[in-house]
């Protein structure tokens, strides 16, 4: 048996640096043996169009605490924004925020909303229609422009959506979720601030640099003495799906094997300044995006939350260094101890075999 590989064969193995957030990193260990995560069998998804037991489906609106808005206003809605009957933040004070010794707590302020984002019970992303979807990403909009204006103390809007077991949902019914916080989140803040030092370092905005890396970068690496090619890296390889308006990226230093990037193609920070015109080619990046995972992985279970600009006196100087994108993580793996004891993603998968597989499902 030969044990010779060629270039494509070689496993890889190394730590990529996240070029936007270099304090993170990335085991990308594709050898078999090297497989410190389980791959877990993805758990059946609940397809039912509707669950009479179910709270947050139609028939069932006096299941949920108070409506906070419903699209249409009539009864056959299409979304509906609920407040969370289990918040895991809210504005009746617990307790006051205190300082003692090493320890330090600021008091759980903040608003935790469901979006039930389409009223059929177990419908995935990839099987709503475009114009729901752009729907969607307007309430979005809408309630996070609300949140912002309604309470100055609250610092972030996170929307992000957990779909399936795997990704932690609870509730079968597909939904996303709102939880306004009065903290900045560290990774929010972590992507501001490197992307902000990079700005003032290269004039540039990294995550438009990564996106023209993304559209036109291509090199071969020569060995110095045999002139052989030791790495052909072909930056293009990343891209998963193209709009007019967005670009679906696999990152090159993916934490999670099939994590895909989606972000507005023109520089935007602000989530909030996309015209609602700009929604439907969001819409259509989306939709493909999903329907490529669930077919490479079969039923995709997933995380996605969208990363925009925060809206404080702190952020106006990053309006042209930070750009607004929407990450898609599924989840395949448990993370281990290796993971959390090392803070270290370990990626089976390499980021460009993964993006190959992805672009050539037929659609
Ligand atoms: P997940 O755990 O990601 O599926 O999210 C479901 C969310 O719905 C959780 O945050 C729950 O607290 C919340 N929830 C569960 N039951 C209800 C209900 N009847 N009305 C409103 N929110 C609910
Ligand atoms: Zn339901
Ligand atoms: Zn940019």
């Amino acid at each position: 048996m030969s044990v010779e590989q060629t270039e494509e064969q070689k496993p890889v193995r190394e730590i990529r640096i996240n070029p936007i957030v270099p304090t993170e990193s990335v085991l990308v260990a594709t050898a078999r043996s090297m497989r410190p995560r389980k791959a877990e069998e993805p758990a059946p998804r609940d397809t039912r169009r509707h669950v009479d037991t179910c709270p947050f489906c139609r028939g069932n609106e006096d299941k949920t605490p108070p409506q906070i808005a419903r699209y249409p206003k009539d009864d056959d809605w299409q979304m509906r924004i609920v407040e969370n009957l289990y918040p895991v933040l809210g504005d009746d004070r617990s307790q006051p925020s205190f300082v003692y010794g090493l320890q330090q707590a600021i008091d759980g302020y903040g608003r935790h909303e469901v979006i039930v984002d389409h009223h059929q019970h177990g419908i995935a992303v990839h099987e709503m229609s475009h114009e729901h979807l752009s729907s969607l990403f307007h309430v979005y909009q809408q309630r996070m422009a609300e949140l912002y204006q309604m309470d100055e103390r609250l610092k972030y809007v996170l929307v992000f959506k957990n779909f399936g077991p795997a990704a932690g949902a609870s509730m079968a019914h597909t939904h996303s979720q709102i939880i306004a916080t009065p903290v900045v989140p560290q990774n929010v803040h972590d992507e501001v601030s490197y992307s902000k030092a990079y700005f003032d370092r290269h004039h540039q905005c990294i995550f438009c640099s990564l996106i023209d890396e993304a559209l036109t970068f291509e090199a071969t690496i020569y060995d110095r003495g045999s002139g052989e090619v030791v790495r052909k890296i072909d930056v293009g390889q990343y891209v998963v799906e193209k709009g007019e308006k967005f670009i679906a990226i696999k990152p090159f230093a993916s934490r999670y094997e099939w994590e895909v990037h989606i972000l507005p193609l023109q520089h935007q920070s602000n989530f909030l300044d996309t015209p609602k015109d700009d929604l439907d080619d969001l819409a259509q990046v989306m939709q493909r995006t999903m329907a490529r995972l669930d077919a490479v992985i079969g039923g995709a279970q997933f995380n996605f939350f969208l990363h925009s600009l925060p809206q404080g006196e702190e952020s106006q100087s990053c309006h042209a260094s930070y750009h607004w994108h929407l990450e898609i993580c599924p989840r395949t793996s448990i993370p281990t101890g290796f993971e959390l004891g090392s803070g270290l993603f370990v990626n089976t998968i390499s980021p460009e075999e993964a993006a190959e597989q992805l672009r050539s499902v037929q659609l």
